[in-house]
């Protein structure tokens, strides 16, 4: 039988000198064999909460468990926790064979059955013909292999990744994330992996934890992350261009809530819930609109569409894509729109957005107003 090996962090603290908290309050339930992204800011307490997991750090308050297992107080080696860093932590006079052997070795395990993990991992990871070289012979890409079969051998309930991708080029980064992604899917085991790029936790999490200053701030699919960011936080975060933001005072019209933006006047769509918005009726709020969501204008009606125009002050090719920079009503704007439109510097666009497309947040809290 095997252990079930959930996680679950019950108000989980961490503090420096009992006042500094680099995590704070952190609640979350994780199931067995989720894969779940851990992402926010460089310093926000991302490796300080998978190194509680691990054991690698004291938890200053609150419980981990796993499964049903109170860990707090579980020594590292007894936690059935593999961990694979940043950095790879192989040994360097060790060949790649020995490099993964090491922990099997320490725990005794026998000479034929410790070949064959190896050589399993070895297959599965693309790396057997490497395995007689020392790390200093490997690319980036070997190394990372390397580390992630040392932690495969070792039959770990949980797999705590830490940013393994970081020191990797654009290109080999893409294929490794569809490589762990398999990994997971062939070990169906427990994993939590560390980023600080939202790319990566977007394409990646079937659940994505998003941390800022020692916080949770939302725990969602990569879909409702997206489309429902909690705060100006969160969808600033995600998402590139980052999501343009300005300010615009709410209004009714009629029967039905408006956006007022400077002199332009803009109605939102019927089925916003009305109380939290009547709550804000003539107060200031942060509107927020992302770069995909401002199309040129076509000519013709468009129900529920914002449309103005602007002066495109500067442009970026993407491939694909363009981004138009422009001011309007005091802000700055992008516009990102498929790079067949011909469009120079200096030119005036018209273009609109639809009110579905509108985030609408507290001007004071920064949280959203649903
Ligand atoms: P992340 O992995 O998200 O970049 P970390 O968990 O490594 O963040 O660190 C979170 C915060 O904790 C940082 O501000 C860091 O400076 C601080 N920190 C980490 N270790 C210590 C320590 N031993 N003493 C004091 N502060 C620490
Ligand atoms: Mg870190």
């Amino acid at each position: 039988f095997r252990i079930m090996a959930s996680i679950t962090f019950k108000n989980v603290s961490k503090t420096y000198d009992k006042k500094k908290f680099v995590v704070r309050n952190f609640n979350l339930e994780i199931a067995d064999k989720e894969f779940v992204v851990l992402v926010g800011p460089s310093g926000c307490g991302k490796s300080t909460t998978i190194r509680m997991v691990a054991g690698l750090e004291e938890v200053s308050s609150g419980e981990i468990y796993i499964g049903n297992n109170f860990v707090n107080n579980v020594l590292p080696k007894d936690r059935n926790i593999a961990m694979v860093f940043q950095n790879y932590a192989l040994y360097p006079h060790m060949s790649v064979r020995e490099n993964i052997a090491f922990g099997l070795k320490l725990k005794k395990t026998p000479k034929p059955e410790i070949e064959k993990k190896i050589n399993e991992a070895a297959k599965t990871l693309d790396i057997e013909q490497y395995l007689d070289r020392k790390p200093s012979d490997l690319s980036g890409g070997q190394r990372q292999r390397v580390a992630l079969g040392r932690a495969m051998v070792r039959d770990a309930e949980v797999f705590l990744l830490d940013e393994p991708l970081s020191n990797l080029d654009a290109k080999l980064r893409n294929h490794m994330r569809t490589e762990i992604l398999k990994l997971h899917n062939m070990l169906k085991k427990t994993f939590i992996y560390v980023t600080h790029d939202q790319t990566e936790a977007m394409t990646m999490g079937d659940k994505i934890v998003l941390m800022n200053h020692s916080r949770i701030v939302q725990v969602d699919s990569p879909k409702n992350i997206y489309e429902k960011p909690n705060s100006v936080f969160v969808a600033s975060f995600i998402g590139i261009p980052q999501m343009n933001f300005f300010n615009a005072k709410i209004l009714k019209n009629e029967n039905r809530f408006a956006l007022k933006i400077g002199k332009f006047m803009f109605n939102l769509p019927a089925e916003k819930t009305t109380s939290s918005l009547e709550s804000h009726l003539d107060t200031e709020v942060i509107v927020g609109v992302r770069p995909e969501n401002i199309q040129i204008k076509e000519s013709g009606f468009c129900d529920d569409c914002f449309s103005f125009t602007a002066l495109i002050d500067f442009i970026e090719l993407t491939g694909s894509e363009l981004n138009l920079h422009f001011e309007f009503e005091k802000s700055r704007f992008i516009a990102k729109v498929p790079s067949i439109n011909c469009i120079n510097r200096g030119d005036k666009i018209k273009f609109s957005f639809s009110s579905k497309h509108v985030h609408i947040f507290d001007k004071d809290t920064e949280m959203a107003i649903f």
